[in-house]
């Protein structure tokens, strides 16, 4: 049986578990993904001396804190400095190399390019985590302008705002909103992001990369106010199967 599974630190509601089980399951794969819970990566490659993983996917908090224990990275986790899938080579029994990838980049861009039209010039992304390079990286493959919203920000920082400064001139001069941020994540649901949404019209595609709850109030107004809406549902399942395409080349 081969072994895969899932490196964050609160993971009781992680999607990637059942995803890959169910699919292992209805393909007679003979495998198995677990989770593990870790407070730091301090010991985390003392996973590898129980028995021999195949493959691990990686979440909240540790996507660029892991990049110091790998021992190489594509070029794509290299650019943005997050990784959310890693590729165990072993010797023997022994562990000799882990890759890091970045399959988020590859979810999002499959999830968004139907929906791109022309006059989507500009985007602006809320939060500026790993999700939030993920999605800025694709983007700018399509010559979109990216600017960001913050909580942090300095006045060096051309492209990055804070929350304030989000306005109805703003909101009219990006046409494409994507939320990168964890606001009105589950348990968190009646936490919102607070911005002028009647600006927002039927120009705008706003994408919510929460995918519980499936409509967050965020993607809720959008609707309301004749948008195009997205959840990350989609990006979801498409960076795992992108993670189990490396696991298997
Ligand atoms: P992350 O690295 O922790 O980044 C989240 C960013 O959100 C932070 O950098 C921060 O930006 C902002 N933020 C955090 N807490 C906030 C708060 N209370 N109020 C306002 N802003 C806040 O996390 P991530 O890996 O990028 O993931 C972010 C979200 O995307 C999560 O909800 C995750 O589930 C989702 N996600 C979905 C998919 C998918 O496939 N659908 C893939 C990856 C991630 P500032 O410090 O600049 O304010």
């Amino acid at each position: 049986m081969r072994h895969f599974g899932l490196l964050g630190d609160k993971l009781s509601h992680s999607f990637s578990k059942d995803f890959f089980n169910k699919k292992f399951s209805e393909e007679n794969i003979s495998a198995l993904y677990s989770n593990y819970e870790l407070n730091d990566l301090t010991n985390f490659k003392d996973i590898f001396k129980e028995k021999i993983i195949s493959g691990l996917n990686v979440t909240i908090p540790f996507k660029s804190k892991v990049i110091k224990y790998l021992d190489s990275l594509d070029s794509i986790s290299q650019k943005i400095n997050a990784v959310n899938t890693i590729l165990p080579l072993y010797n023997g029994n022994k562990l000799s190399h882990l890759k890091g990838y970045n399959t988020d980049v590859f979810g999002f861009h499959q999830m968004i390019k139907p929906y791109l039209k022309p006059y989507h010039e500009r985007a602006l992304i809320f939060g500026t985590g790993g999700a939030s390079a993920a999605v800025a990286y694709v983007l700018k493959r399509y010559n979109i302008d990216v600017n960001f919203v913050s909580r942090f920000a300095s006045p060096s920082d051309e492209n990055i705002f804070i929350w304030s400064d989000v306005n109805n001139y703003m909101l009219n001069h990006h046409l494409l909103l994507v939320n990168t941020t964890p606001i009105g994540m589950f348990p968190n649901t009646s936490q919102f992001i607070d911005i002028p949404y009647h600006t927002i019209n039927k120009h705008h595609l706003v994408v919510d990369l929460i995918y519980n709850p499936s409509e967050t109030y965020f993607l809720k107004k959008a609707k309301e106010n004749n948008a195009q809406t997205l959840n990350g549902y989609s990006m979801l399942v498409n960076q795992a199967l992108k993670a189990w395409d490396i696991w298997n080349t």
